[in-house]
């Protein structure tokens, strides 16, 4: 069945309800219309999705395996509707039964399978590699629990699960027949095959069954659709009397429950490795699963397997699948008989590595018992690699001690996953100018020494089409009318804009696009237990994951710093500000959590405080996600990147702000460099210590923030107000980990490691800068078209096509 017009939709959607759930339309709830229409978008999906298979398999393309932990999707039904282009046909119909697209589009749970930017980049990549024409299989884990829903109860922030697959999901397809083996644990026993080769044999193991589910990846306008493959696993052996009496009842159960937790819930970290066994033994499931399909599909069409890196790419998003390394080396050394150098010559030609963070907490390191009794036989080849690049150390820098203290995979007792990553790899790529920079120079320096030719850089990007033709259609209208719509599929067209920055009607119309999102925005927060806001306010917005590194804090003691100026002088000139922040926060995270509670306790105070007239809100918004920051970033005049400079890698949300209109408010850290270096520095409001000077005080013991806290009498106020009841008399308590943070040194901890008071005063005067600004509303609107039309870089597609050419070398397909 294959939806074209408005009366094929119209009865699709009509047996879908009579099948699904013996309904006429005129009694279906709104969730049965939603999965009515999916199914119906699905069987459009579904042909294209055969033929851009058949495609790729005529023409033989190499494609890239984009290996990731993570895959923060957000609803598929809007984008699904606008890449097949049928938003027009679906608009017709919805209005024909009485309902409207974005009612519907509210039912769909968004499938929240990731934690934050690392995520959402796969699923950005994924989005412009279809539309871009280039064969690609994401490889991920179906959690049943994605990213748990936030309730803040009392300013406290409640971890509720999330249990996106209750109603089912319409788009995804189980594909039983390709299903495969994973194992764990048990013994590696050595034998001789008939040539009188070693033969490696884990025995006496668990197993489980990994199950694939595809979700189609659908390209705008081009018939392309790729496969988001995510596993989950079943019991091998269905659990029958029968074992109990052969005795292995117990190995039955174990099984059962081994399949049970593998892919029962995603973990909250976003960031920071907590060395837990069950992420480990999620790590190499979804791996195992991968790779093993991986090969067996290439050898479906081709004889020789050495030839393996010309058909194919396995890209590691992060060290979360840095097993692949061995997993690749298990499979062509043990089922394919290849001896080493053969395995390492294949394996070194495909596996490919980014890193996402230099922050030492996020690193992933096993101890050698945990992991050598989960995995004996990676372990066993995980040594092997280990021993065969010390003695490469050896001969190169004479067993340098220092040079294998830096750079040896198994050190200390522990697997460093990252050292087995870049050994592995033929290329390792950081994230943005800047911290790819300082990988070279800092971080992974030997490595960089030692084969410089890996290294590169690879600018992340988003895709326009979810964070701004979706998400903001009234900007998107703005846009098209102007320049034309090449910009959706080519977002360097942008630059046309440019020429409306100066235009007083095109400046008028901005800023009234902005007040509707605004509006809507406000309607939303209203409607989500939220204050009321006005929507004339300077919307100044932070949203991202809660992490000290970002400086949410910074943020809130700005707010509490205005509010204490404003107390004392009622009169002082103040353009109105609503300062909105969204964050979840690992729900271990103690502190980070403590400044969720910082934040809605002072919004408490001043939101509800009369004599200060309104001038300045606080709101925090609840389960910050992919689906309501498509609005978000639609309605922020001003984008707060504010994170200690050199601990961003890049920052995508910088990018979803600026494409939407944003200002950025932000440090010289990750890719807020490069947007500084697209619009023009002047064109942004940038503050507070380089990257340099922060790395500089942190080789020298950090800094002295007491001396701060007695010379500043602003910053001293707010210290202690927030420690003595000012904004929470209760639960205050709660807040003297935080003071104690910013000035008194632990024993692991510096005082003030982020350089919340360092960077204070210049973010106090940034701040008093865009308050300036924004009263001269041509010159805002005028430099927040600019930021528009210098959005281009920061396309996913343009990330794609540099990693096409320099790393996957993928062809272009055109159906
Ligand atoms: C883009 C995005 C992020 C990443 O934001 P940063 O500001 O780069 O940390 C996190 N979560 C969601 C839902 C996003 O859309």
């Amino acid at each position: 069945m294959k939806v074209l017009n408005k009366d094929e939709l119209r009865h699709s959607i009509e047996e879908y309800l009579k099948i699904l759930y013996r309904k006429e339309v005129s009694e279906a709830s709104r969730m049965q219309i939603y999965q009515a229409l999916s199914y119906s978008i699905k069987d459009v999906i579904i042909d294209q999705w055969m033929s851009t298979h058949r495609a790729f398999e005529e023409k033989d393309v190499k494609t890239v395996y984009y290996l990731s932990m993570e895959f923060l999707l957000g609803r598929a039904l809007g984008n699904n509707i606008i890449s097949l282009k049928l938003d027009k046909v679906v608009n017709t119909v919805l209005e024909e039964i009485g309902i409207k697209l974005e009612d519907i589009e509210e039912e769909e749970p968004d499938p929240a399978l990731g934690n934050g930017g690392l995520g959402r980049l796969a699923a950005c990549f994924l989005d412009s590699l279809s539309t871009l024409g280039y064969a690609a299989v994401g490889c991920g884990i179906r959690y049943k629990y994605g990213m748990f829903k936030q309730v803040i109860e009392n300013g406290f922030q409640i971890e509720v699960p999330d249990d996106w697959l209750k109603n089912g999901y319409p788009f995804e397809m189980k594909q039983d027949d390709l299903s495969v083996i994973v194992k764990f644990g048990g013994y590696v026993r050595i034998t001789k095959d008939e040539l009188g080769r070693e033969k490696y044999i884990q025995e006496n193991y668990s197993s489980v069954r990994a199950v694939p589910y595809d979700l189609p990846i659908v390209g705008y306008g081009n018939h392309i659709v790729n496969t988001l493959r995510i596993w989950d696993a079943e019991a091998t052996n269905h659990f029958n009397l029968d074992s109990f009496d052969k005795g292995d009842y117990q190995k039955a159960v174990e099984d059962q429950n081994l399949a049970r937790s593998i892919c029962e819930v995603l973990y909250p970290n976003d960031s920071h490795y907590a060395g837990k066994e069950l992420r480990l033994k999620q790590q190499y499931f979804f791996v195992s699963a991968s790779i093993q399909r991986a090969v067996l599909k290439y050898m479906e069409k081709h004889e020789d397997i050495h030839k393996l890196p010309e058909k194919v790419v396995f890209q590691m998003n992060d060290t979360h699948p840095s097993v692949t390394v061995a997993e690749l080396m298990r499979i062509l050394l043990d089922d394919y008989n290849l001896s080493w150098e053969e395995a390492w010559e294949i394996t070194t030609h495909s596996c490919a590595y980014t890193n996402h963070t230099i922050m030492s907490e996020a690193l992933e390191k096993w101890p050698i018992d945990l992991f050598s009794k989960l995995l004996p036989r990676i372990y066993q080849l995980i040594e092997e690699i280990n021993r065969r690049f010390l003695m490469n150390i050896k001969v190169q820098y004479n067993g340098d001690p220092n040079k294998i203290e830096k750079m040896a995979i198994i050190y200390n007792g522990h697997i460093r996953m990252a050292n087995l990553a870049i050994v592995g790899s033929f290329s390792v790529n950081g994230v943005a100018e800047l911290h790819t920079d300082i990988l070279k120079k800092q971080q992974l320096r030997d490595f960089y020494e030692m084969t410089p030719d890996k290294f590169n850089n690879k600018t992340n990007g988003i895709t326009q089409r979810r964070f701004l033709l979706h998400g903001n259609p009234l900007l998107s209208s703005f846009v098209t009318s102007r320049i034309g719509d090449k910009w959706i599929t080519n977002l360097q067209h942008m630059k046309n804009l440019e020429e409306f920055a100066k235009d007083p009607k095109s400046q008028r119309e901005f800023m009234e696009i902005k007040y509707q999102n605004k509006v809507r925005l406000a309607e939303y927060i209203k409607l989500h237990n939220g204050p009321e806001i006005d929507p004339n306010s300077i919307f100044d917005v932070q949203v991202k994951r809660l992490h000290e590194y970002k400086r949410q804090l910074l943020n809130i003691m700005h707010v509490m710093y205005l509010y204490e100026e404003l107390k004392k002088n009622p009169n002082m000139d103040i353009v109105p500000r609503t300062f909105i922040f969204g964050a979840k926060a690992s729900a271990g995270y103690h502190r980070a959590k403590a400044i969720i509670k910082l934040i809605n306790s002072v919004g408490d105070v001043i939101n509800n405080d009369k004599s200060i007239n309104n001038k300045i809100k606080v709101v925090f918004i609840e389960n910050y996600r992919v689906s309501n920051a498509e609005m978000i970033f639609a309605a922020a005049d001003v984008s707060e990147q504010i994170s200690t400079a050199s601990k961003e890698a890049s920052g995508t949300g910088n990018m979803k702000f600026m494409l939407n209109g944003a200002l950025t408010l932000g440090t010289l850290d990750g890719a807020n460099v490069e947007i500084a270096e697209e619009v023009g520095v002047e064109n942004t409001f940038i503050f507070g210590l380089t990257a340099d000077e922060v790395i500089h005080y942190e080789l020298h013991g950090g800094y002295n923030p007491r001396e701060i806290y007695d010379h500043d009498m602003g910053v001293q106020s707010i210290m202690k107000h927030m420690i003595e009841g000012y904004y929470d008399p209760i639960n205050h308590d709660a807040f003297q980990d935080i003071y104690n943070s910013l000035l008194d040194s632990y024993q692991l901890d510096r005082a003030d490691q982020y350089f919340i008071l360092k960077d204070f005063r210049s973010y106090v005067e940034a701040q008093r800068k865009v308050q300036e600004a924004y009263k001269d509303k041509s010159w805002w609107a005028k430099t927040a078209i600019l930021n528009v039309a210098n959005c281009g870089k920061f396309s996913s597609d343009r990330t794609i096509e540099e990693y096409v050419k320099d790393i996957w070398k993928l062809e272009k397909v055109t159906l």
